[in-house]
């Protein structure tokens, strides 16, 4: 399916959406022109209605928007693309044009990466990457029994700060190993579905 220029007064909204903290980063618009651009160079065109003028994101910050993949919305006049982006999309600094409030775990791990990339003095990320292997997979040990005991005493205050506790280690030792959450997530994802047709079966349980 192709959006219809025609139909849409030659402009097409567009959204832009990371592809690893499903952050909303902006909206802009294309024409026929910007949307071909965009298909053929695999990085976001848009038309700058306030310069006149076609406009590649990134063209002077190097921020540029790598294309992973485009939907069109239910009656084709509003455009969904998951990029990676090469910087911060919004030209104020922030990762998104709608402020950086958003918070996920793939945010968290984001968050984890750029202390791993740049570390600064006194960062706790910073002096478990240090210490290396063995101290962060005795952490992970650590705070599962925590979350363990909390569990047990029923107390929710406490394993909710357990758990993440539990959380930023696990992501902190994923990143060690070279798993990316996303990786994760795909699993799950070809899990669940597994599951949902054996659940169906009423047949025994594959995790
Ligand atoms: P860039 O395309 O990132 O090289 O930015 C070029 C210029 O476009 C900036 O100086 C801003 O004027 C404008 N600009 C860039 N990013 C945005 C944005 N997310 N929203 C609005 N204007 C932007
Ligand atoms: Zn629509
Ligand atoms: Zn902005
Ligand atoms: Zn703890």
């Amino acid at each position: 399916m192709e959006p219809n220029f025609d139909k849409l007064d030659g402009l097409l909204s567009v959204i832009l959406q990371d592809t690893h903290t499903n952050q909303v980063l902006m909206n802009g618009y294309m024409n026929q022109e910007a949307y071909q651009k965009t298909l053929a160079d695999g990085v976001v065109w848009f038309y700058a209605r306030s310069k006149g003028r076609l406009w590649k994101k990134g063209e002077s910050s190097g921020h540029v928007q790598n294309v992973i993949s485009m939907r069109l919305d239910c009656d084709q006049d509003a455009l969904l693309i998951e990029v990676n982006p090469e910087g911060p999309t919004c030209h104020l600094g922030t990762q998104s044009c709608f402020g950086d409030d958003d918070f996920n775990l793939q945010v968290l791990e984001k968050t984890i990466q750029e202390k791993i990339a740049e570390p600064k003095d006194g960062s706790y990320t910073k002096y478990l990457i240090e210490e290396g292997s063995d101290k962060i997979l005795k952490k992970c040990g650590e705070e599962m029994t925590e979350v363990v005991i909390a569990a047990k005493n029923k107390d929710k205050d406490e394993l909710i700060s357990e758990t993440s506790d539990l959380l930023y280690h696990l992501l902190v030792m994923l990143n060690h190993e070279g798993v990316a959450l996303k990786d994760v997530e795909e699993k799950l994802q070809s899990r669940h579905g597994k599951k949902q047709k054996i659940s169906r079966r009423n047949d025994i349980q594959t995790w």
